[in-house]
């Protein structure tokens, strides 16, 4: 089993070094992760301009490649041949904050995955729900913990061409969690504001701020799942068809 091992938060990241770890109980890793964050960039083809790679090290001293591509690229370039060696599947995180709903567009760390799949690989998201304003150092344990018993699962069953597994982990100790829910998106309640402001020059700027997102707590969604104390399991696609529609455009007069 050859795992390669990528994020959206950037090489350095500590969600990166204990899915690492983890995965290293599963087989040989391979780390390919970009040299810095890219969180919601979405999914990212670099085409206008070189790409970059270097070896690197984590900080527990394993080697990584690091890139100055997007996560996404992170997951082409070693699937296009950068690595000699055959890749089984890809796992993506863990990122520091819950992917949920709409965030998965957004979400460099959900995309990562999707490339995956877009190369005919099993591609797995893991991403942690920590609380707001968490100060300090994450504790990335659980997570690491219910990342490696999906992929073991997903080792054992195997995942159909096209599926994506996006996994949100509540942040709590394992012992604490209540199981696993099989969801389905739920909705994202984004709340974000314009802020204009203006430089040293006087010419305005812009920030998109306002509060982090939140959602609607509704059962078999993910976002329920993790409110009520549940490791969320969706499973993706990337056909975004909504296939009623078509029978209604089917009608229109073009
Ligand atoms: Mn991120």
């Amino acid at each position: 089993m050859h795992i390669l091992v990528t994020n959206d938060d950037g090489v350095t990241a500590p969600g990166l070094l204990a899915l690492t770890q983890e995965m290293k109980k599963l087989g040989k890793v391979t780390v390919f992760a970009p040299d810095r964050n890219w969180s919601a960039s979405g999914h990212v083809k670099t085409m206008e301009r070189p790409l970059r790679v270097r070896e690197t090290i984590l900080a527990d001293g394993s080697p990584a490649f690091t890139s100055d591509g997007a996560p996404s690229d992170c997951v082409a370039l070693p699937l296009l041949g950068l690595l000699e060696e055959k890749v089984d599947m890809v796992v993506s995180g863990i990122n520091p904050n819950a992917n949920l709903g709409h965030d998965v567009t957004y979400s460099g760390t959900v995309t990562a995955a999707m490339e995956a799949v877009i190369d005919g690989l099993p591609g797995i998201a893991v991403s942690l729900d920590s609380p707001e304003n968490h100060g300090g150092k994450l504790d990335y344990a659980t997570a690491a913990s219910v990342a490696r018993r999906v992929v073991e699962q997903v080792i054992a069953e195997g995942l159909p061409k096209g599926v994506v597994l996006n996994v949100n982990v509540p942040y709590l100790k394992e012992s604490e969690l209540k199981g696993f829910m099989v969801t389905r998106q739920g909705l994202r309640v984004y709340r974000d504001e314009l802020d204009r402001r203006l430089d040293p020059r006087g010419r305005p700027y812009y920030w998109i701020g306002g509060q982090a997102p939140t959602g609607v707590d509704e059962p078999g969604t993910d976002f329920g799942a993790l409110r009520a104390g549940y490791v969320s399991i969706t499973p993706l696609q990337l056909d975004l068809t909504h296939h009623k529609m078509m029978d209604t455009l089917k009608k229109w007069k073009f």
